[in-house]
């Protein structure tokens, strides 16, 4: 909490990060330095024109596609050193609920929720021998709560009568639980399990287009040849990295390419606002200063000057309920 004015709005994506901020630093300050006398306006319009980007790469070869995809990551990896799953959960239980409760929803809402859930439910078994009445309550904040708590109800079951109570550590088991398909059985197999699982949302899918890693359109088809391009063992940060990205710089509508650290290597650069200044107004949750999505945040966010999520009631941030969560 100390060091939560570091990130101030002024405070963007490529100040955290020494290698692509200088980058994007050296390219941006050049031009103007030709022209003499760089005023206000040559300076702003300038910094954009200076990122050139990446070549369209139709005819790629594979060794190429897999250098520049793992290049983008490692980059990534720079810049959200402290990415973690953004649901607050203490246990494999928690997770697949949380996952679950998700759906159509922010992980904000959802992490604002579950810390009276999981009081006043804090097993399978109680989940399970819930009054379902009582459970929509809780869960009304997430929306679709009546669906929900079927879910959630009927995956406690599934957990108490078929698992011995436990959240079982095999996709194949994991996907025949009620409201669980492959994205949350990845989410819960990666974070919980420590097994290696791609996890392809809507961020994921729209980034990985832009980077032309892939056309696949169907998310199954995406994590097989999104998955092919990396070491199984990245799989599970990779899959963070893309997700917090997508949340915080490369938005579905507007994506914020002027700030963007890895504009050099983005073959969509442009498609998003350019000006660097308009570009980091558009940054979300930590790279614009603001709160995060979780209530109890990994150590190492609030080191890097993390914010956590305020309690349900609490005034939210603009950043933490835009764009989907
Ligand atoms: S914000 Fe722009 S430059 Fe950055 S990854 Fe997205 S499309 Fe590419």
């Amino acid at each position: 909490m100390r060091k939560t004015t570091a990130p101030t709005k002024k405070a963007s994506a490529t100040t955290k990060k020494a290698a692509p901020a200088k980058k994007a630093a050296r390219t941006a300050t050049k031009a103007p330095a030709k022209k003499a006398t760089p005023t206000k306006t040559t300076t702003k319009k300038a910094a954009p024109a200076e990122v050139t980007p990446a070549k369209p790469p139709r005819n790629e070869s594979r060794t190429a596609l897999v250098r520049r995809a793992r290049r983008i990551n490692r980059e990534l990896a720079e810049i959200y050193p402290y990415a973690h799953p953004e649901l607050d959960f203490e246990n494999s239980f928690q997770l697949v609920i949380a996952t679950v409760l998700s759906a159509q929803t922010t992980d904000l809402r959802v992490n604002q929720t579950t810390p009276t859930l999981f009081a006043k439910y804090p097993t399978p078994e109680d989940l399970a021998a819930a009054n379902p009445e009582e459970v929509e309550e809780i869960l009304r904040p997430t929306g679709f709560f009546r669906a929900k708590t079927k879910s959630v109800i009927g995956l406690s079951k599934a957990l108490r009568d078929d698992f011995g109570g436990e959240v079982p550590g095999r996709l194949e088991d994991l996907v025949k639980l009620p409201g669980v398909g492959r994205k949350t059985a990845f989410v819960v197999l990666g974070n919980a399990f420590g097994r290696p699982g791609i996890t392809v949302d809507t961020h994921f899918q729209r980034l990985v287009r832009r980077w032309q890693w892939t056309d696949e359109k169907e998310p199954d088809k995406i994590e097989a040849a999104v998955g092919a391009l990396f070491p199984k063992s990245d799989w599970t940060d990779l899959s963070h990295h893309v997700i917090w990205h997508g949340r915080r710089i490369c938005h579905a509508r507007k994506p914020a390419c002027g700030a963007c650290p890895i504009a050099p290597l983005c073959p969509a650069y442009g498609e998003g606002e350019t000006d660097p200044e308009k570009a980091r107004k558009l940054l979300k949750y930590e790279k614009g200063g603001f709160p995060g999505q979780r209530l109890k945040p990994p150590q190492a966010y609030l080191d890097a000057g993390g914010i956590p999520a305020p309690p349900l009631g609490a005034p939210a941030s603009s950043a933490s309920s835009a764009d989907s969560g």
